[in-house]
C-alpha cells in the first residue's frame, strides 16, 4: 500500500489500437496511521464521468494502481491515455505519462492539479485540461482523430450540470469496492474555506446541480443498495437536499454524503435525509476553536454547539464522521488531547484527522508563503499526513506527532469501547466493524489485491439496508417532535458500517 506498481523500462508493446482509451488513476502512499479500507470505499468520478463524455465508437479501459492489480495496461495497447493528477500524486501521474509516449501513446492530463499549476503538467502532457473536463473532453477526442490535438483546453463550469453526459460506471471493476455508487448531485459550494481548493485561484466552481430525478436514474442504472454521495456538501442548499431526499426515498436504498453542520439548523430537514435512507455524514467541523474557524473564513455553528447538532443527527439513525484539520494558527500542543477526548464524550464512532495542508493556489498557501512558513513544495507530501509548513505555536515535529497519537488513541481497544452505541444491542457489530476497519490494515492489503473488497462487505450492506429500512418505517408513524426527542442509540445509529465514508 506504499510502493507503486513497476514501470518497466524495457517493456515492449504492440502498435497502438485505433480508438482505444486508456483512463488511469495513479498509484499514492497510504497512510499508515488511518485504516487503508477507506480508500476503496467507492471511486471517484472523475475517470468514470470522462468515460459518459467518450464517443461510443471508442473502447475504454480504466485502472485504477490503488486497486493493486500491478503494471498499467498495454494490450491492447491505447492510442489515447487520460490521467486524472492531484497534487500528491502528480509526480507518479507524470512518471506514467512518460511511459506511455515513450512507447507511442498521446498523454492527456486532467484534474484538480493540472488547474492549480498548468504550466507544471503541461510539460509532462501531449494536451491538458485545466477546469471542468467533461465539457471539452469531445472536442479533446475530435481534434486527436484529425491530428490536431491542442496543447491545451479549458473548461469553464459554465454549462447548466445537467446536461453533462451521465458518468458511465459499466468501466469499473464492481468487486474492488463497496460501492460503485458514487453519486455527485451538486458541484460546488456556498462557502469559501481558505484552505479548501475550492478556493483556488483561478477555480470560479459555481453551484450548480443535478435535477433529483437525474441522480434517481443514475442510481438505479448502477443498481447498487448504497449509494455514497462525494459532493462538496450536499447539504449547501437546504431546498435542493429536501426535494433529493423526496425523490430518493422510494428507493429504499441508503446512503451517505458530506455535509457542513449547519444543515442540522433544520431538524425536519435531518429527519427527511433519515427517511430517505441516509445512514452517515462526514462532517468538516475542522476545530473545536471557533477562532480558527473564523481565520479560514468558514461559516459554521460555534462549537459550543457542535456536541447538541451531532446528537441531533444520531438520534435520526445517522451517524457522524467528523474530520477534523489541526495545525492551525490557534491550536497549541494541548490540542490533541482536547480533540479526542471531545470525540470520545460525544461518542463518534467514527473520526478522521487532517494535518493543515496549504494547497497550491489557496489563500491558505499565499498566505504562509508571505510568512515565510512553507517548508518545501514536494508535492507528495501535501496528503494531509505529513508537516509542510511552520506552525505557530508548536514544532513541525510536535504536530506530526500528536497527528499520529490521535490515529493512535482514537483506535486502540479502550478508544473503541468508550465511543460505543449507547444501544447495547449494536454494540457486537459495531466492534467487529471497528476491527475490521481500523485495525486490521494487513487484511485489506489481501481483500484489494483479491478483488474482495465487495465480498466482504456486502452482507453487511445488505443487512444496514434492511435494518434502516425498517427503522425508517417506524420513523415515519412518529410526528416530528417526537422523532427528535429520542436519544442517541434508539435508531440504527448504531449500524457502525455507516461511519465509512
Ligand atoms: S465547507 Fe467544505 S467544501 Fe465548502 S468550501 Fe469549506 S471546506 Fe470546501
Amino acid at each position: 500500500m506504499r510502493i507503486p506498481p513497476r514501470l518497466d523500462p524495457a517493456c515492449r508493446v504492440a502498435p497502438p489500437t485505433k480508438r482505444h482509451l486508456v483512463l488511469l488513476n495513479p498509484f499514492y502512499p497510504k497512510d499508515p496511521h488511518a485504516s487503508f479500507g477507506k480508500h476503496v470505499l467507492t471511486p471517484s468520478l472523475a475517470l468514470t464521468s470522462i468515460a459518459g463524455a467518450t464517443p461510443s465508437n471508442w473502447t475504454v479501459t480504466y485502472h485504477d494502481e490503488n486497486l493493486l492489480q500491478g503494471a498499467p495496461p498495454i494490450d491492447p495497447f491505447p492510442e489515447l491515455v487520460g490521467i486524472t493528477v492531484h497534487l500528491t500524486f502528480a509526480k507518479r501521474a507524470y512518471a506514467l505519462s512518460r511511459w506511455y509516449r515513450e512507447r507511442g501513446a498521446r498523454v492527456v492530463l486532467g484534474g484538480l492539479h493540472v488547474t492549480s499549476c498548468p504550466d507544471e503538467a503541461a510539460a509532462h502532457a501531449d494536451a491538458i485540461v485545466v477546469g471542468e473536463g467533461v465539457q471539452v473532453w469531445p472536442d479533446v477526442i475530435a481534434d486527436f482523430e484529425l491530428g490536431s490535438l491542442r496543447a491545451r483546453y479549458r473548461g469553464d463550469f459554465s454549462n447548466p450540470y445537467r446536461e453533462d453526459p451521465p458518468p458511465d460506471r459499466s468501466i469499473l471493476p464492481r468487486r474492488s469496492f463497496l460501492t460503485t455508487t458514487s453519486l455527485i448531485a451538486t458541484r460546488g459550494c456556498h462557502n469559501r474555506c481558505g484552505f479548501c481548493y475550492l478556493a483556488t485561484e483561478g477555480m470560479h466552481m459555481p453551484y450548480r446541480k443535478l435535477d433529483p430525478e437525474q441522480v434517481v436514474e443514475q442510481w438505479l442504472r448502477d443498481d447498487q443498495p448504497y449509494g455514497v454521495f462525494t459532493d462538496n456538501n450536499l447539504g449547501s442548499d437546504p431546498v435542493y437536499l429536501r426535494q433529493l431526499c423526496r425523490a430518493i426515498r422510494p428507493l429504499e436504498r441508503i446512503w451517505s454524503a458530506a455535509i457542513s453542520l449547519d444543515t442540522t439548523d433544520d431538524e425536519g430537514l435531518v429527519r427527511e435525509m433519515a427517511l430517505s435512507g441516509c445512514t452517515g455524514v462526514f462532517v468538516g467541523f475542522e476545530s473545536l476553536d471557533d477562532r480558527n474557524i473564523a481565520a479560514s473564513g468558514k461559516r459554521s455553528p460555534l462549537a459550543e454547539d457542535y456536541a447538541r447538532r451531532v446528537h441531533v443527527l444520531q438520534d435520526h439513525g445517522i451517524q457522524v464522521n467528523a474530520s477534523f484539520v489541526l495545525g492551525f494558527d490557534h491550536d497549541r500542543p494541548d490540542v490533541f488531547d482536547r480533540t479526542i477526548e471531545w470525540i470520545e464524550r460525544t461518542r463518534l464512532e467514527c473520526a478522521t484527522f487532517h494535518i493543515l495542508t496549504p494547497y497550491p493556489g489557496t489563500p491558505l498557501f499565499r498566505q504562509l508563503e508571505a510568512e515565510g512558513r512553507i517548508l518545501h513544495e514536494d508535492w507528495d507530501l501535501y496528503d494531509t499526513a505529513h508537516v509542510v509548513f511552520r506552525p505557530k505555536h508548536m514544532t513541525p515535529e510536535e504536530l506530526a506527532e500528536g497527528y499520529a497519537r490521535c490515529y493512535e488513541r482514537l483506535f486502540s481497544h479502550a478508544s473503541i469501547w468508550k465511543r460505543r452505541p449507547a444501544d447495547v444491542r449494536a454494540v457486537p457489530a459495531y466492534l467487529a466493524m471497528s476491527y475490521l476497519y481500523k485495525r486490521a490494515n494487513p487484511l485489506w492489503h489481501v481483500l484489494i489485491r483479491h478483488r474482495l473488497v465487495s465480498a466482504a462487505w456486502q452482507p453487511i450492506v445488505e443487512m444496514t439496508r434492511r435494518r434502516h429500512v425498517a427503522y425508517r418505517r417506524r420513523l415515519a408513524k412518529r410526528a416530528p417532535a417526537e422523532a427528535q426527542r429520542v436519544h442517541p442509540g434508539v435508531g440504527p445509529a448504531a449500524d457502525p458500517w455507516s461511519v465509512l465514508m
